[in-house]
């Protein structure tokens, strides 16, 4: 037996805030109640408890990542499961959702598989793998979804680029509806973003860099929504960046669909203004305007984000050390995710902290279809954290095979401080 003792439990699905001790056994959630009740509980099975000291952190469902990238198959030199996840368990993440742009692509259940058996042997959390869309993602013709699903996909997605044509997207939404499977979208319009490093503005225009308008990903959320007004299936945007694109998503709610979002740390942290002529700050949605991180700021304080997912993007540090203009998109995010939602969130008073954990729990697992909750015989995963723990991110300490960030040597007040997954501590600080 487990007890996490003295914690402030926060509970988005209950509502439950109060001062209460968890009591785990084996890979699951045994009781949860204050210390005198749990007490009696542990004196009557009798046995050895071990006692996980909580007072004065917050005990939370265990935090959902819907969007990264683990790179294996194909992509070791970057990351692997083994390394990927157990940054992401420092991270305070329970479970991951890797998308499918790896070599092989994840379009058929025999990757899926794979996957999964690598992640049995080597992972510190657990492995949710997005399938593809297309046949190797190619945008062509359906990826083998239904079998993908058997084989334990828990959403579809082409990351990396949008489903570009509106009748195969048809397709993919049709079918994810019979099957209730939701269709993630890298939402770009592919003649505006052609070639595009950074986003538009006066910043591009200064480094003499290409860039693409907000409208290369709007366009693109208009054009999918309608596609899943047409099919009625539940369509989640990824990595939304833009105002545009959030106004879309909250009037298609106010519709009825089932439209949902997730906007990453970096988006809701910097803005174009931040871009130096660095790759550390190229990623694919290039930062936005100013006003669009405000507008995502709201979205997250109201509801109208669904949750943050990190985007973690590691590239070997050869491919990042090179112009501008030939890097490769993306930044590391597992490490640095909560604590940047505590300090532009919740320390700057924009977002309350049981809103800041459903972004992080209920809100992704709403996306999945799934049940996330503290209480008596749900799965043992809980998200330990410090809203106040001080530290700085050293991106060469990190667990990731990578250190592509432009976070390296940030400071931080909060941090996960420990992360139980199937009743196991998958990391503590
Ligand atoms: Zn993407």
């Amino acid at each position: 037996m487990h007890r996490i003792s003295n914690g402030r439990v926060l509970d988005p699905a209950s509502g439950a805030d109060a001062q209460l001790d968890v009591l785990i056994e084996g890979d699951c959630i045994a009781a949860i109640g204050p210390a005198a009740e749990i007490s009696r509980i542990v004196a009557q099975r009798g046995g050895a408890c071990e006692t996980l000291d909580a007072r004065g952190l917050i005990v939370a469902p265990g935090f959902i990542d819907l969007h990264c990238h683990l790179r294996e198959p194909g992509g070791e030199a970057s990351e692997t499961i083994e390394t990927g996840t157990r940054a992401a368990a420092r991270g305070g993440f329970t479970a991951v959702c890797p998308m499918p742009n790896t070599r092989p692509v994840n379009d058929n259940a025999s990757v899926t598989r794979s996957i999964l058996e690598r992640a049995a042997a080597s992972a510190s959390v657990r492995v949710w793998p997005v399938g593809a869309c297309s046949a190797g993602s190619r945008g062509e013709s359906l990826a083998e979804i239904a079998a993908m699903k058997k084989a334990g996909i828990v959403a579809v997605s082409d990351d990396g680029k949008p489903v570009a044509n509106a009748k195969l997207l048809r397709q993919v939404m049709d079918y994810c509806r019979s099957l209730d499977l939701p269709v993630i979208d890298h939402c770009e319009d592919a003649s505006l973003a052609a070639g595009a490093v950074m986003r538009e503005g006066v910043t591009s225009v200064r480094l003499g860099l290409r860039a693409m308008p907000a409208a290369a990903e709007s366009i693109c959320v208009a054009r999918d929504v309608q596609v899943a007004a047409l099919t009625g299936a539940r369509f989640h945007v990824a990595h939304l960046s833009a105002k545009a694109s959030l106004d879309l998503v909250r009037e298609a709610k106010q519709r009825g669909l089932r439209v949902t979002c997730e906007v990453s740390p970096h988006h809701f942290t910097l803005t174009d203004e931040d871009v130096q002529y660095d790759s550390q700050f190229k990623m694919n949605p290039p930062l936005a305007s100013r006003e669009d991180r405000e507008a995502l700021l709201a979205g997250l304080a109201d509801g109208a984000v669904d949750a943050i997912a990190s985007d973690h993007a590691p590239h070997e540090p050869a491919s990042k050390a090179v112009e501008f203009d030939k890097a490769p998109f993306g930044t590391t995010g597992f490490e640095t995710a909560l604590a940047l939602a505590l300090s532009e969130l919740y320390h700057t008073g924009r977002v309350k902290l049981m809103r800041l954990v459903e972004l992080f729990t209920t809100g992704p697992a709403c996306v999945l279809g799934i049940e996330r909750k503290i209480a008596a015989g749900q799965p043992a995963d809980l998200t330990i954290f410090s809203t106040d723990h001080p530290w700085t991110f050293r991106a060469a300490d990190s667990a990731s095979k990578s250190r592509n960030t432009p976070f390296d040597g940030r400071s931080f007040k909060g941090a996960p401080m420990a992360t139980i997954v199937a009743g196991r501590v998958a990391f503590r600080r």
